[in-house]
């Protein structure tokens, strides 16, 4: 079944189903609200079945010679002593890439995709199409259009910070959970290391001009790898958001419209899923309308295979974030996140 597809939002899910569909043979249509692709942004890890999905839609190879692979992680305590190692896949490890470099690839790949900036699409009403792809975002409009105010996007409980430093290379992925707070550090591509902190922290805590100090009162003691972060960053380059995640969707299908990436699942990013699932979303939601006969097939299908597997990992991330924010008891939460850790990451 083939015809034209609007895709709302040239996000990470947006463009990959803008690549997808095209590669299928669909008539693309993306709208962006933004001006251009954002021209600044932190790392995402790309996990192996974010990487076939991006091999299927022959992404795959540029977004592995661009990213920094990961060769091996830890949890550690503030003290710098371990928790548990997080097993990596040695074949095809995990690789991590800036947001800009991940949507410009992804930009690149959708050639034949007619994809318009600063053109924001407000209800559904005037869209005329085969098939309208929902991405945008955890904060969709177009979700609560179809679903109702009950969905609307929920704060977690997590803010958090993020940002890139130079001159501290490393191809290790660390994670220092203290007392209701953790630290990360990653490689990134072209030698950079990319950070982020998390704690919880009642909505709109904000410190504008004032964040670098937040951090260095919260980690100022932390162990490497977090010193040296701290000491690199700067008040300009830090990111800080509230978290929000969507609240469990009926379908992620209504009529014609179907649901991909944030704005049907947006999870918090203990995981570092949430993108990883976008992709995973675009390149199913292909395959479920190559294999089936009409449209409507396709998307029941795209939902019977997505939707399960997508709730469970927000479950994941959920408690994940949760056991992350535990103030007491510190060696038994501990002792919970080594047991979480035996059987490896989630597929
Ligand atoms: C701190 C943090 C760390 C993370 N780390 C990772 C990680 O390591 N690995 C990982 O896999 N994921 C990670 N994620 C999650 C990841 O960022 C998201 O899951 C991913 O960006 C979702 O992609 P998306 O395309 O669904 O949504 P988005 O990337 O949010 O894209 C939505 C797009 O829709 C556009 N839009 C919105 N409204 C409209 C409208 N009305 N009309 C037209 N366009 C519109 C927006 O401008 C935007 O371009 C992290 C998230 C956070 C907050």
């Amino acid at each position: 079944m083939r015809g034209h597809a609007v895709i709302i939002g040239g996000g990470i899910g947006g463009l990959a189903a803008a690549t997808a569909l095209g590669n299928d043979g669909w008539r693309v249509t993306v709208r962006e609200r933004d001006a251009a692709l954002p021209a600044a942004g932190t790392a995402l890890g790309m996990w192996p079945a974010a990487l076939r999905a991006l091999d299927a839609m022959k992404a795959g190879q540029a977004v592995r010679e661009t990213g920094a692979p990961q060769r091996s992680g830890e949890v550690r305590r503030p003290d710098g002593s371990r928790i548990v190692t997080i097993r990596t896949p040695a074949d095809d490890p995990v690789h991590l890439i800036s947001r800009p470099a991940l949507l410009t690839i992804l930009h690149r790949a959708a050639v034949d995709a007619d994809i318009r900036f600063a053109d924001p699409v407000d209800g559904l009403g005037s869209l005329d199409a085969d098939l309208i792809v929902v991405a945008d975002g955890v904060f969709s409009r177009t979700r609560e259009h179809l679903f109702g105010p009950a969905y609307r996007a929920r704060y977690s409980g997590t803010t958090a910070w993020r940002g890139t430093v130079d001159g501290l290379s490393t191809d290790m992925f660390v994670e220092m959970w203290g007392r209701g707070a953790k630290f990360g550090v990653t490689p990134q591509e072209g030698g950079r290391t990319n950070w982020f902190a998390a704690a919880g922290a009642p909505p709109g805590s904000f410190h504008p001009g004032e964040e670098a100090g937040v951090l260095r009162r919260m980690f100022g003691d932390w162990a490497d790898p977090v010193a040296p972060v701290l000491e690199a960053v700067t008040e300009a380059g830090i990111l800080h958001h509230d978290v929000y995640v969507t609240p469990p969707l009926p379908s992620y299908v209504s009529g014609n419209a179907v649901l991909i990436g944030d704005a049907a699942h947006a999870m918090t990013p203990d995981l570092g899923r949430g993108a990883c699932e976008a992709l995973v979303d675009a390149v199913t939601l292909a395959r479920c309308l190559r294999e089936t006969s009409t449209t409507a097939d396709g998307l029941r299908s795209y939902d019977r295979r997505r939707r399960p597997v997508t709730r469970r990992l927000a479950r994941m991330a959920g408690a994940a974030g949760r056991l992350s924010r535990v103030r007491h008891a510190l060696p038994v939460r501990d002792g919970l996140l080594w047991a979480s850790m035996l059987a490896g990451p989630p597929e």
